[in-house]
């Protein structure tokens, strides 16, 4: 449920708004950014709905109440109708401008991040990406340099002037990780991993979550919820393509999230099309046809030499394709720009979860 106080309200309204919410046993929730206080109602609100629609009919100061229908409600653009604009180090993500963000699968060493991070940046990469805590599916493969990668990673970022992202693993690493990057990037193998979430949501930094390889956007959405519901608001989406019967591809990339994300929240939406496709020559192709769909950004995996990375080398750009790539995904983002629907607009409602398969 969504409270919207008149734009005279009080203060003092305004606190008795938020107590009777809190004496029936559920929790306000200010959402900033509007010219007026606007409160959501987190909790079971079903069965005192009317109970409490009741208690607020009768109290000054209220413009509207409208019930969320989904079951996501801070990530919801019910609650938050504008987009959530992140600004860091001088970027801005989600504003309508282009994000890209580059760097090797792996931190491997201080020379190859560098050299990588001097390469993105020239070639107009808004974000340094790097690898310190390494998911493997297997116990045997690289796992990272850990917080020796970490130090690495803040001192091209500090060499290039880029803000970074690295995927923290565990709610041990938030705290070390916090210290040398600017975003937390939770993977696709964590993103129900509820204690991270917390964990990540109370650390003040933002955090990109990416979608889980067997997640429904729903559940998607409700993860991205717990960690704005721990406190952070700055939550970057980022689709990375998920499992299907289809074995060419490393996942499918499944680019109806992007508008569909934007119709149904106001978070930024980024699309790894490395990660979804495994093949480096695919790369090119799908970050335009994201870019196409109205993505807020890519995030793609560069290599100075591909052919001899740690981890992921066959989905790598070199820095050749990078450039070139980026040209391109600029050139087509000058072009859709205006092409873009409101994310409003639709057909109908849009529903979750209730499409029939075939
Ligand atoms: C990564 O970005 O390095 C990564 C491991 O991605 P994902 O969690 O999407 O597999
Ligand atoms: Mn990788």
């Amino acid at each position: 449920m969504i409270i919207v106080m008149t734009v005279g309200a009080t203060e003092q309204e305004a606190n008795d708004v938020r107590d009777q919410i809190r004496a029936l046993d559920l929790t306000p929730h200010d959402n900033y950014g509007t010219e007026r206080v606007v409160i959501a109602v987190l909790g079971d609100v079903g069965p005192i709905r009317d109970h409490l629609m009741s208690k607020l009919s009768s109290m000054p100061g209220i413009e509207s109440v409208t019930p969320i229908s989904r079951p996501f409600k801070l990530a919801s653009r019910e609650t938050h109708p504008e987009d959530t604009i992140i600004e860091l180090k001088g970027t801005k993500i989600g504003n309508g401008s282009l994000t890209i963000m580059a760097g090797p699968c792996s931190i491997e060493g201080p020379e190859m991040m560098i050299e990588t991070a001097k390469a993105v940046a020239a070639a107009g990469a808004t974000i340094l990406r790097g690898g310190a805590f390494k998911p493997r599916t297997s116990p045997y493969s690289f796992q990272g340099l850990g917080v020796e990668g970490l130090r690495y990673l803040a001192a091209a970022s500090a060499e290039t002037g880029l803000p970074t992202i690295t995927e923290v693993m565990e709610p041990g690493q938030v705290e070390v990780v916090v210290e040398h990057s600017d975003i937390l990037q939770v993977g696709t193998r964590n993103m129900q991993n509820y204690s991270l979430l917390t964990a990540v949501g109370k650390a003040g930094k933002p955090v990109m979550l990416k979608r889980g390889y067997g997640a429904t956007i729903e559940e998607w959405l409700m993860a991205a919820e717990y960690i704005i519901a721990a406190g952070q608001p700055n939550v970057i989406l980022c689709e990375r393509g998920i499992r299907t019967f289809e074995t060419y591809t490393r996942n499918t990339l499944d680019l109806t999230a992007v508008p569909l994300l934007h119709h149904l929240t106001h978070l930024p939406v980024i699309v790894d099309p490395s990660h979804a496709t495994g093949k480096r020559w695919l790369v090119r192709p799908m970050a335009l046809a994201a870019v196409a769909a109205g993505a807020d950004g890519i995030m793609v995996e560069v290599h100075p030499n591909p052919n001899e990375a740690l981890s992921d080398g066959e989905q790598s750009l070199t820095f050749d394709q990078f450039r070139d790539m980026a040209g391109a995904i600029r050139h087509i983002h000058d072009e859709v720009r205006t092409l873009i629907k409101d994310p409003f607009v639709t057909d109908g409602p849009a529903k979750v979860g209730g499409t029939s398969k075939h």
